[in-house]
């Protein structure tokens, strides 16, 4: 009911602190131990599991009432921040993951605490991401004209990237039409080492996982071309409609780049869009000597990439690009009364703001950790920081090699290395089962972070670096531990049959 009494009204309900001085408190200690923290990485563990009693707190219910902030303070100091993922430890190299440079974490703590919009908007906010997206063109020898969005990461990346090409190759208007009009089936050619987020997108967008054609790799896990014009001519002859290319920069497996020269080539040749999956490989460009795999990355249609990988940068932050303006924007691009342009204020900038370029409206101020580290490291650096990734990796494959018990599993043309324990006494099935186990007494111990996979049906270990933390003696290390462990697995098959081999007799 409407009134005119102030009735209930209060001013505030301790919020913001009564106090601001205590909060001043609070926050110089956060910053004191997360100083502490980053400088003390090494001597712990890298990884270790979450306690019973501590998940059990984790798993606590609602709180009605609130207690102080210090004590919230004093929960994450015991409850979360002795169990990290382990990312920016010296010695994590598991799946794909940024280090997370300092400044990264300070950008972030000053974006949150100005809490932008950077969906549109005449603001600084909008001004930054700008900035920093014409720096990636720049630092990627991409046109200026390119139509660029900072994202989540690079899965939210090929979800735009792979809408403006279905809306541009489909034959009606799918935005307002849907797929079902559509005369002709899209269809979508990538490999079997294409990221599995490329079918996700391909899924989210009504296209149907099977419209993605999974083609064959050769020696060097690259897509096999002939492969993939076969494909092309057997979609078109079966009626339906071939309608993009995807290409990986860096394959999340072995660091394989597929040959982008002759990918661009074919998608000229049959008129197909051509897409980029450069997550973490795209980004060896800033590297000078690593650019010849990389030939043929400015031909692409859209490029998908991610910052809080190998710019090291916390997450989230990815980036897409799209080289056709009027496709990007025509995929999102929607009005509203509630949005639209005034003359002067904040709303003086709507049109062709972000909340055009993809699927969110309210955006988080993400550009300000990649505007900062720029600015701290320049590009020059980063560079050299990716390259030393490669040499270290390198150095890794010539440490396996060298060693009898060590095996390579795949090309080390980046900064992947996948490798496994082996020994003549063992059969490929039990050859599987130690290098799991070993893996997990690795992780376990907290010692290293690598993580895994399956490469032409053995498993093994997987070392992917893109951390600016490590030394040659931490792979050194690596290489050793993975031999004592190995040995102390063999011995334990020596001397009766242990309960994790058992599975291989099964
Ligand atoms: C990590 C990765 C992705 C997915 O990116 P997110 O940032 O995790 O969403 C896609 N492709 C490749 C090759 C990747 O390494």
């Amino acid at each position: 009911m409407h009134t005119k009494d102030r009735g209930e009204l209060v001013d505030g309900l301790g919020l913001d602190p009564a106090d601001w001085e205590e909060l001043r408190g609070l926050g110089h200690r956060m910053v004191d131990d997360a100083i502490e923290w980053w400088s003390t990485l090494r001597e712990r563990p890298v990884w270790r599991p979450v306690p019973a009693e501590v998940r059990a707190r984790l798993e606590g219910g609602l709180p009605q009432e609130g207690g102080s902030a210090e004590e919230a303070y004093e929960d994450f100091l015991r409850d979360v921040l002795p169990y990290p993922h382990g990312v920016p430890h010296p010695r994590f190299w598991g799946w794909v993951n940024g280090s997370g440079l300092p400044i990264g974490a300070f950008a972030d703590f000053l974006a949150t605490t100005m809490n932008s919009n950077a969906g549109a908007f005449q603001q600084s906010a909008t001004y930054v991401e700008r900035q920093v997206l014409g720096w990636l063109k720049e630092m990627l020898d991409f046109p200026a004209a390119t139509s660029a969005l900072l994202t989540s990461g690079c899965s939210h990346a090929q979800v735009i990237a792979l809408a403006a090409a279905r809306n541009a190759k489909a034959a009606g208007d799918v935005r307002r039409d849907g797929l079902g009009r559509e005369p002709r089936r899209l269809t979508l050619y990538g490999s079997v080492e294409t990221h599995n987020s490329v079918r996700k997108a391909v899924e989210l967008l009504g296209l149907g996982g099977d419209a993605l054609r999974a083609l064959p790799v050769d020696e060097e896990y690259r897509m096999d071309i002939q492969a993939l014009r076969q494909a092309i001519a057997a979609d078109r002859a079966a009626g339906l409609q071939p309608s993009c290319v995807i290409g990986t920069a860096g394959t999340v497996n072995t660091g394989a780049t597929d040959d982008l020269e002759r990918l661009a080539d074919v998608c000229a040749e049959e008129g197909l869009w051509f897409h980029v999956d450069g997550a973490f490989g795209s980004l060896a460009w800033l590297a000078p000597e690593l650019r010849g795999p990389l030939e043929g990355l400015q031909r692409a249609d859209s490029l998908a990439f991610d910052l809080h990988k190998w710019l090291y940068l916390q997450n989230d932050v990815g980036c897409v690009f799209v080289r056709d303006e009027v496709h990007h924007r025509g995929a999102f691009e929607l009005s509203a009364p509630y949005l639209s342009e005034l003359r002067g204020g904040p709303a003086s900038e709507f049109e062709g703001s972000f909340k055009d370029y993809g699927p969110e409206l309210t955006r988080r101020f993400r550009a300000l950790k990649p505007w900062m580290s720029l600015k701290q490291h320049g590009v020059r650096k980063l560079g050299e920081a990716i390259r030393q990734n490669v040499l270290q990796a390198r150095y890794l494959a010539g440490l396996i090699e060298s060693s009898s018990e060590l095996e390579l599993l795949a090309p080390v043309p980046l900064n992947v290395v996948a490798y496994r324990f082996v020994n003549p006494d063992l059969s490929p099935g039990e050859h599987d089962l130690l290098n799991r186990e070993l893996l997990v007494r690795m992780q376990e111990s907290g010692s290293a972070v690598p993580s895994h996979t399956t490469l032409r049906g053995r498993f093994g270990l997987r070392m992917a670096n893109t951390n600016h933390r490590s030394r040659p003696e931490d792979f050194e290390f690596l290489a050793q531990e993975t031999l004592r462990l190995g040995r102390e697995l063999i011995e334990e098959v020596r001397s009766g049959r242990p309960q994790w081999a058992l599975e291989a007799n099964a």
